[in-house]
C-alpha cells in the first residue's frame, strides 16, 4: 500500500525549513489568497466545510470551534497546542522539524478566522530542536512581513510567539495548557467556560493542535470540496499516523482516512516481527482501548473507532505482539499517568495509584483473583468521574486489556505466585 501524501508531500525536501525553500514550493500562497481575496467569514465558512476534524485527540471540527468565538473587539488568541506528550504520537514533532513554516502559515489562517491578533505555538520542553527551528521561522516570517502589523498591506496584524512548556504531560490537556501558559502550574479548569469563551487571560481562545492548523493551508489553497475528496464520512482529510511498537517499519505514514487498519500496520508498517502474531494494538495512543486482529478489517476513521470500543484519538497506532506479557505493559502504562496525573480531583488522583499498586501486586506474585475485580471496578470509579481526561486515559486501555484478555491475567497471577513460592522456599535460610 502507498502512503497518501498531502501534508508531508514536501517533507522530504532538503532545507524545507527554511523561508527561500518553503515559498519555493508555493508557501505562503494560500495565506495571500486568504488575507487579499478572501474575508474573515469566508476563510472560516472553508474551514468549516472542509469537515477537518482536530488532530491533537478529541476530533471535534476545527471550523465549528472556531465559530464559537465570539465577535467584538476584546483581545483574542489562537494557541497551537504542540505539547504531544502522548506515548506513542511523534507526528507533530515531523511536521514541526521539517515543515515548520507549514504550521505559521496555519497559524495565521487559523487566527484570522477567530479574528485573533495574537498567537502562541505552546511546545513541549523537551522538543527543544523543534522549538530552535519554530524560532528562526517566526523570526524569518516576521522579517518577510508574514507577521507583525498589516500583514502584506491588508487590515490583519498578527503576532505569534513559540513558548516552551516544562515537560508536564497535563499541559496538553487545552486548559492546562492555557494556565501554563499564563505562567501558573499547569492545572486543568472546570468547564465550562470553555476557551472559546474564557480562554487565555480570560479573552477568547482558539487552540488546535499542529497537525489540525498544518491542514489549514491545504483547504485555503486547493478549497474545502478537494479537501473532502479525501477520508470517509465524517473523516475528511488525510492523517499522518504514527506507528510504534512491535512493527518491522515503524514511523510516520499519511494515509487518508478510511482505509483498512490491516493497510496501516502489516502494509505500511510491515506488521509485527517475523514469526510473531498480533496481540492487540492500541489504534490512538496510549490513552485508546486495545482492539485486537477482529478489528483489523475495520475502516481508520473517527466513527468506527468509536463504534468498536476504542477512539482514532491522535492516530498513534501502537502494535503489541504475542511475546508481549500484558501485566506489566499495563503497570507501566499506569505509572506513567500516576505521575502524570496533577492531583487536582480525587477519582484520577487515588485511581492512578491504586491501579499502580494492584497491577504491581499481582506482578509480584502477591495478587488473588479478587484483585482482578478490584482493577475493575476502580477503572469503572475513574471513567467518567473526572475533571479531565487524564484518568480516563488511564482507565479505559487498563479495563479493554482485563476486558479482552483476563485469561492473561489470571494465568500472569498465578505463574507470578507459583514463582513467588519457589523463590520463598529456595531462600538459603530455609533450605538450609
Ligand atoms: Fe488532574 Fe487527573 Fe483530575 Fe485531570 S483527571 S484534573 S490530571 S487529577
Amino acid at each position: 500500500m502507498n502512503e497518501t501524501r498531502v501534508l508531508l508531500a514536501n517533507i522530504d525536501e532538503p532545507d524545507l525549513h527554511t523561508l527561500a525553500v518553503y515559498e519555493r514550493l508555493g508557501g505562503y500562497a494560500a495565506m495571500r489568497k486568504a488575507l487579499l481575496q478572501m474575508t474573515p467569514e469566508e476563510v472560516l465558512h472553508e474551514l468549516e466545510e472542509s469537515g477537518l476534524r482536530g488532530r491533537g485527540g478529541a476530533g471535534f471540527a476545527m471550523g465549528k470551534k472556531a465559530s464559537f468565538i465570539p465577535k467584538g473587539s476584546m483581545d483574542k488568541y489562537l494557541c497551537c497546542n504542540a505539547d504531544e506528550s502522548e506515548p506513542g504520537a511523534f507526528k507533530d514533532r515531523l511536521l514541526m522539524q521539517k515543515n515548520p513554516h507549514l504550521l505559521i502559515e496555519g497559524c495565521i489562517i487559523g487566527g484570522l478566522a477567530a479574528g485573533a491578533n495574537k498567537g502562541f505555538i505552546f511546545i513541549r520542553g523537551e522538543y527543544s530542536l523543534q522549538a530552535d527551528i519554530l524560532d528562526e521561522a517566526v523570526r524569518e516570517a516576521g522579517q518577510a512581513g508574514y507577521l507583525g502589523e498589516s500583514i502584506l498591506g491588508s487590515e490583519y496584524s498578527f503576532d505569534l510567539v513559540v513558548h516552551r512548556g516544562q515537560g508536564a504531560y497535563i499541559c496538553g490537556e487545552e486548559t492546562g495548557l492555557l494556565d501554563a501558559l499564563e505562567g501558573k502550574r499547569g492545572n486543568p479548569r472546570l468547564k465550562p467556560p470553555f476557551p472559546a469563551n474564557q480562554g487565555l487571560y480570560q479573552g477568547p481562545t482558539l487552540i488546535n493542535n499542529v497537525e489540525t492548523l498544518c491542514n489549514a493551508p491545504l483547504i485555503i489553497e486547493h478549497g474545502a470540496e478537494w479537501f473532502r475528496k479525501f477520508g470517509e464520512g465524517n473523516s475528511t482529510g488525510t492523517k499522518i499516523v504514527s506507528v510504534s511498537g512491535n512493527v518491522q517499519r515503524p514511523g510516520n505514514y499519511e494515509i487518508e482516512l478510511g482505509v483498512k487498519v490491516r493497510e496501516v500496520i502489516y502494509g505500511l508498517a510491515g506488521g509485527p516481527p517475523e514469526g510473531r502474531e498480533l496481540k492487540c494494538f492500541f489504534p490512538g495512543g496510549s490513552s485508546a482501548p486495545v482492539l485486537t486482529a477482529e478489528h483489523l478489517d475495520l475502516p481508520f476513521t473517527y466513527e468506527a473507532m468509536a463504534e468498536a470500543g476504542s477512539m482514532l484519538g491522535t492516530a498513534s497506532v501502537i502494535v503489541v505482539d504475542d511475546s508481549q506479557p500484558l501485566v506489566p505493559l499495563a503497570l507501566r502504562l499506569a505509572e506513567f499517568y500516576r505521575h502524570e496525573s496533577c492531583g487536582k480531583c480525587v477519582p484520577c488522583r487515588e485511581g492512578t495509584n491504586w491501579t499502580v499498586k494492584t497491577l504491581e501486586r499481582i506482578d509480584r506474585g502477591e495478587g488473588t483473583p479478587m484483585d482482578l475485580d478490584i482493577l475493575e471496578q476502580v477503572q469503572g470509579n475513574i471513567i467518567g468521574n473526572c475533571l479531565c481526561v487524564l484518568g480516563d486515559s488511564m482507565a479505559m486501555p487498563v479495563a479493554s486489556m482485563l476486558k479482552r484478555f483476563r485469561p492473561e491475567f489470571e494465568r500472569h497471577m498465578e505463574e507470578a505466585r507459583d514463582r513467588a513460592d519457589r523463590e520463598a522456599f529456595s531462600a538459603p535460610e530455609l533450605a538450609a
